[in-house]
């Protein structure tokens, strides 16, 4: 094949390669900021969790307060029934006793829910806090691994950009024209078309026979009439030269 046909094969291959460094540089910044939400999405949950079964415990303990303190009224009131005058006074504290036992008797039914709600507040605050530890250790690696890739992005196409510029100037204007006019005008960067049987490789044209035994000699630069793309037989493309 012609040389320079041959360097801008080169050239496509090293293009390629920059531009897959370039589409890491753009992806990898959003790969590492999801990783880093769904570990806190977990580390919310879990702290949620923990501060419902947190005010939950601080209720339970205000409650049993309140149940101690209607025991020792409890007390007090039963100590009055000893010194008690009159019928009047002895029908109110009574009255008072009946009251606070149907207190205490419905405090130990609202403690038993309680202590329900503890038990399952609990499960949910161990069940968020192993989800987070998993999602933790899955997560830091992958990040930790993206952004060492970030930060070896710029000096890699530092060095493949040199291999550029050893190539450029063994090639001549007008096939780099044609080359660098495709190439800046496709997203994939690919201007480029590998012929393997009777299409162009990219826009799969039909190519007549005479164009076909033409790109297999490879003696010029041929463009496919239809997408502009430089036809390289396919072969070439594997170094069998
Ligand atoms: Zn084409």
């Amino acid at each position: 094949m012609n040389q320079e046909l041959e360097y801008l094969v080169q050239l496509q291959e090293i293009d390629l390669r920059i531009r897959e460094q370039e589409l890491a540089q753009e992806q990898y910044p959003s790969a590492v900021t999801e990783l880093e939400q769904a570990i806190a999405k977990a580390k919310n949950a879990l702290d949620h969790a923990s501060k419902k079964l947190q005010k939950s415990e601080s209720e339970k303990k205000t409650f049993e307060d309140q149940i101690e303190q209607v025991k020792s009224q409890l007390d007090k009131s039963q100590e009055r029934l000893n010194s008690i005058k009159t019928n009047r006074e002895y029908d109110a504290v009574h009255a008072e006793i009946e009251a606070q036992k149907h207190m205490l008797a419905t405090a130990e039914t609202k403690s038993k829910n309680f202590l329900d709600d503890l038990t399952r507040m609990q499960a949910n605050v161990d069940k968020c806090a192993a989800e987070f530890e998993q999602i933790k250790g899955e997560n830091e690696p992958k990040i930790a691994d993206l952004k060492e890739k970030i930060g070896s992005i710029d000096s890699k196409i530092a060095a493949i950009s040199k291999e550029r510029d050893v190539i450029i100037p063994k090639i001549s204007k007008q096939y780099l024209r044609s080359y660098d006019l495709i190439h800046k005008k496709r997203k994939n960067g690919k201007a480029i078309s590998y012929v393997a049987t009777r299409t162009c490789g990219i826009c799969y044209k039909v190519l007549e026979p005479q164009l076909i035994n033409e790109i297999k000699r490879g003696l010029k630069m041929i463009l496919c009439q239809n997408c502009g793309s430089i036809l390289i037989w396919e072969d070439r493309s594997k170094g069998n030269t």
